[in-house]
């Protein structure tokens, strides 16, 4: 029979031979908690599993470790991202005018006869 250890046990470690105790430390596989174990608190050797002493606990821990998962695999995470709207006609700049020229070392409005910049805003814009 094993007598259930418990987590600040004396212990002496068969592995580092030292007199220490236990200390309960959670079992991981990958990021789940598949279980909790008694290490030595010398060498950290594990001395004895510690099995489903806590139900509950346990399945809570199971449930928000699944819900992680979810969220790792994206499966409700399918919000389309949002979209950058600029209402038409809210900006009327140079560049989308259909009197603007751009050349290579200057932008022309065709209507004024003038240099412009092409976030220039003009009273005589016209869509393109
Ligand atoms: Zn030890």
């Amino acid at each position: 029979m094993n007598g259930q250890r418990r987590a600040g046990e004396d212990l002496r470690c068969p592995h580092c031979g030292k007199d220490s105790f236990l200390v309960k430390k959670n079992i991981m596989d990958g990021w789940k908690v598949a279980g909790a174990g008694l290490f030595c608190s010398s060498c950290s050797a594990k001395i004895s599993d510690l099995n489903t002493d806590s139900g509950t606990e346990q399945d809570s821990k199971k449930v928000s470790s699944k819900s992680k998962l979810a969220a790792l695999l994206g499966e409700d995470g399918d919000a389309p991202a949002p979209k950058l709207e600029v209402a038409d006609g809210e900006k009327s700049f140079c560049r989308d005018c259909a009197h603007f020229i751009s050349h290579p070392f200057l932008s022309r409005c065709t209507i004024h006869s003038k240099n412009v910049e092409p976030m220039d805003d003009c009273s005589s814009f016209s869509d393109k």
